[in-house]
């Protein structure tokens, strides 16, 4: 059996070469074959240099390199284009996804499972951050059609059919936490320890946490759109009410004019709640702009091995195996 090990990297420099040894002592200790994919995703420091050496001396080694950063989803859709295997491993450089897994995983594919999926515990990690994704879990999972599990990531193993299923979904805005619990298929979880960042930095900042966590709850359902209208239905039926109080108040009192304070608290708030149901609104129309435009979700500026003149030259769409991203 072919396993690919999918590694998207960004300035990842004084990480790779720990990683690539490690994921080498892993690969001796099994029978399978291996390929490791790197996918450049765009970075500013030696990484793609790096990745030009160990492509140099392992033959195992393979590399994309796009025109620049593209984020990491674009990223793990290149390499599981790219990928030969007849399992794909998706696993971070920065060794927070131990190598040593890979054993256990391909053992609980063989039991029959598509998704072999890694569930991280939270030791060790800042508490604001693993109480904030506690709460960012509980919510979504309010407003999302399919589940998401808190702690799990990226890091898993897919069968070949688990990754065409991913791959037949072309959508732009990708969240692939949502699309590899969308597709189903016979799943299993286990647990590991987290591991801490040796080296490098996280490059999750807490906004980018923020705008990722509203990726995912947009993209995925149009629930939201549905609480817009929950929500303005609600301050119609308030609005109906307290308009016939007040009405009824003039009918038995007569008018009494003061009120500024509460009549400029109702245009407040009901003009807050038009907003945020606009920008709802606006949310997806802005993802519709970007799926109707059908831009490519990354460019490669760079691949290894060099695709052959004649792979290169075969009918584009043919299934060839070695001819990185025909796409
Ligand atoms: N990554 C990427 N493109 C990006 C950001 C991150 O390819 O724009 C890669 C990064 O090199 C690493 C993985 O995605 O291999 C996870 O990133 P990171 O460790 O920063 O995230 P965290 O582990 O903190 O969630
Ligand atoms: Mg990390």
């Amino acid at each position: 059996m072919l396993i690919s090990v999918v590694v998207p990297c960004f300035n990842e420099q004084d990480v790779l070469d720990g990683f690539h040894r490690r994921l080498g002592e892993c690969a001796a200790t099994m029978d399978d074959a291996f390929e490791f994919l790197f996918v450049d995703d765009g970075s500013e420091d030696g990484t793609l240099a790096g990745l030009r050496r160990l492509a140099a001396q392992d033959p195992r080694v393979r590399f994309l390199s796009f025109s620049r950063n593209f984020g990491k989803e674009a990223a793990m859709l290149a390499g599981l284009r790219n990928a030969s295997g007849d399992v794909v491993v998706l696993m971070d450089a920065d060794l927070q996804h131990p190598p040593e897994l890979i054993d256990p995983m391909v053992r609980l594919h063989a039991q029959g499972f598509d998704q072999v999926i890694a569930r991280r515990t939270r030791t060790g990690e800042g508490t604001m951050r693993s109480l904030a994704s506690r709460w960012y879990y509980r919510l979504v999972n309010r407003f999302m059609d399919v589940e998401l599990v808190d702690g799990v990531g990226d890091f898993r193993l897919l069968s070949r059919r688990a990754v065409d299923a991913v791959l037949a979904l072309t959508e732009s805005n990708r969240f692939s936490k949502g699309l590899f619990a969308w597709i189903g298929f016979p799943a299993t979880t286990f647990t590991y320890q987290n591991a801490l960042r040796e080296r490098g930095s996280s490059k999750w900042t807490p906004g980018r946490l923020l705008n990722y966590g509203l990726d995912g709850l947009f993209s995925f359902n149009s629930r939201p759109l549905r609480t817009a209208l929950h929500l303005g239905l609600f301050l119609l039926l308030g609005a109906v009410g307290y308009a016939a109080w007040i009405i009824g108040a003039v009918f038995v009192r007569g008018v009494d004019t003061p009120g500024y304070a509460t009549l400029l608290t109702v245009v407040v708030a009901l003009a807050g709640a038009h907003m945020v149901m606009v920008a709802v609104v606006g949310e997806y129309v802005g993802r519709i702009y970007y799926e109707v435009k059908r831009r490519p979700h990354y460019l490669v500026k760079e691949v290894a091995p060099q695709p052959s003149a004649a792979a290169l030259c075969a009918p584009a769409g043919d299934a060839e195996p070695h001819v990185l991203d025909p796409r």
